[in-house]
């Protein structure tokens, strides 16, 4: 069997780690895997090779995705999709391993649909926000880097005595937010799901921590739909309470680097998975992890609501900031 293989939306570290264990799993059992470029677009136009298992030579540590990545618009048209589907068939490939997130997902699913291509999921994200996982590649990169980075913007607020706020990513998701917060101590933290995410909440938190005799505080603060929130907040903060502030946006710094040993585990172990089950003749499922073991879940199931953080670690931030 000829099993294509492509990392689509955002970029995440571990991405590779799945690769090479696609690869070369596929090639322990027989199979041939070929490598799509740029994701959904690379597939559009044909865009594929052979991958053999020299191919994956010292990319497990390496962040990114050797076979890049894309958004592609056109994906969305089922006209588009049946390009796609043609391409595969073309070049005889019969099953296919999408390494993305929710948005990657979902287009494998409709592919599957309407074309009845075989398709299965690996989660790559640093957000962490798919349904029936309590990991995504990437995320543990991601919050190491988002530490280390606060852990040095500590260093110079508590020296000058200053409030930092800190924009970490996560589009609609607080995962990478709330675990960063609780992580490197954070006086608080801003996220979309938030049960309570008002401005006044907030000033009033900075202000019972004033008057505990907290001279710095960092407060982290997801990107939310559009990014640059924590410049907005910040303005506010400026303009309305006269605090001297200042503000860090983490940015593309949380997507790069050499992933963690976590990450390379869990890209190595799930990208074995899918491959033994494509050999098994399953198709349409992702998989993922739920208390520490290794799962499938339906490729249907993307469509659910993403998961929220956990409310208590939310609470737990400020109740550790005293
Ligand atoms: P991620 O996989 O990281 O969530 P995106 O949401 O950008 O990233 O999705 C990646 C790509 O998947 C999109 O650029 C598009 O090509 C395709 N895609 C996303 N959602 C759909 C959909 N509902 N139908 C078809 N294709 C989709």
């Amino acid at each position: 069997m000829k099993i294509g293989v492509l990392t689509s939306g955002g970029d995440a570290p571990g991405m590779n780690a799945a690769i090479r264990a696609v690869v070369r799993q596929a090639d322990a059992l027989g199979h041939e895997a070929w490598g799509i470029h740029r994701g959904y677009q690379g597939l559009l136009e044909g865009d594929m090779e052979p991958m053999p298992s020299r191919a994956c030579a010292n990319i497990l540590q390496r962040g990114g995705t050797v076979l890049h990545t894309a958004r592609c618009a056109e994906f969305h048209q089922p006209e588009q999709r049946a390009i796609a589907a043609e391409h595969l068939k073309a070049a005889g490939i019969e099953a296919l391993v999408v390494i993305g997130g929710d948005g990657s997902f979902r287009a494998a699913e409709v592919l599957q649909r309407e074309h009845s291509v075989a398709c299965a999921g690996i989660p790559g994200t640093i957000d962490n926000d798919l349904p029936g996982t309590e990991r995504t590649l990437g995320f543990d990169t991601a919050l190491n880097t988002a530490v280390e980075a606060i852990d040095r913007i500590r260093d110079t607020a508590s020296s000058h005595g200053r409030l930092f706020l800190v924009e970490v990513m996560g589009r609609a998701s607080g995962m990478l937010a709330v675990h960063t917060a609780l992580a490197c101590g954070a006086e608080a933290v801003l996220y979309p799901e938030s049960p309570d995410d008002s401005f006044e909440t907030l000033v009033s938190g900075l202000n019972a921590s004033w008057l505990r005799g907290k001279r710095s505080s960092i407060v982290v603060v997801a990107e939310g739909d559009t990014a640059g929130r924590a410049m907005a907040v910040g303005e506010r903060l400026k303009r309305d309470y006269a605090l001297d502030l200042r503000v860090v946006v983490l940015g593309h710094i949380q997507r790069g680097g050499s992933p963690t040993a976590m990450d390379r585990i869990w890209g190595s172990r799930w990208g074995c998975e899918v491959v033994r089950r494509l050999d098994r003749g399953e198709r349409g499922f992702y998989v993922g992890m739920v208390a520490g073991a290794l799962v499938a879940q339906p490729l249907s199931r993307v469509l659910e609501p993403q998961p929220v953080p956990p409310g208590d670690l939310g609470r737990m931030v400020s109740v550790l900031a005293r």
